[in-house]
């Protein structure tokens, strides 16, 4: 068994010293859970409460000075900062359609490299296909499968692997693509039928 269809080529994914996609974007107040799957689709994504700012200006000003795409809820906010992503819905599916309907490409990686708790590197831990692992066994909490390759977040220690939930994050990116194409549809072709 070859595992995740990973060629050896491949093997270096996941290696914390991989660049990140870009843009980098910063995720307002109230729309936690985009930051949560920009990170998951490989984005460099700062969410504002993380950093324990909520003042407007502050938002704007960080925006600027990290070189990062705003995503917020706030209309008079967007309008201030250049090329920031206005979200208008309350649901995260519909903010994500958003998203992909500004033109931010949502799909997820085939090897996580951002943690979505926390925006920290992910550092591939264990390999099951070949036993190798860069770490004591001993370091694995009990929670952890062992046959599934884990990463680890360099900076919260938070543990990944591809098992229920990871499906059901590629689902739902897949969904808001989905939504986002359909109201293309829409604007394009005024066709609302589906
Ligand atoms: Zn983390």
């Amino acid at each position: 068994m070859t595992g995740c269809g990973e060629s050896s080529e491949d093997r270096d994914h996941g290696d914390a010293s991989r660049p990140s996609r870009e843009p980098r974007f910063l995720v307002d107040v109230m729309c936690g859970t985009v930051a949560k799957y920009l990170r998951f689709c490989g984005y460099d994504a700062a969410y504002a409460l993380d950093l324990g700012v909520e003042a407007d200006d502050r938002i704007a000003a960080i925006a600027a000075s990290e070189d990062r795409t705003l995503v917020t809820r706030d209309r008079e906010l967007a309008e201030r900062v250049d090329g920031a992503v206005l979200l208008e819905s309350r649901k995260p599916t519909d903010q994500l359609a958003e998203l992909a309907a500004a033109g931010v490409d949502l799909d997820l990686a085939d090897v996580p490299t951002r943690c979505g708790r926390c925006n920290g590197r992910l550092e591939r831990v264990s390999e099951p296909t070949t036993g190798e692992s860069d770490r004591p066994e001993s370091d694995r909490p009990e929670y952890v499968p062992s046959d599934v390759v884990t990463w680890q977040c360099r900076n919260c220690d938070q543990w990944f692997w591809k098992g229920s939930h990871w499906r059901d994050v590629r689902e739902r990116v897949r969904r808001a693509r989905r939504i986002a194409a359909k109201n293309g549809d829409w604007s394009k072709n005024g066709d609302v039928t589906r």
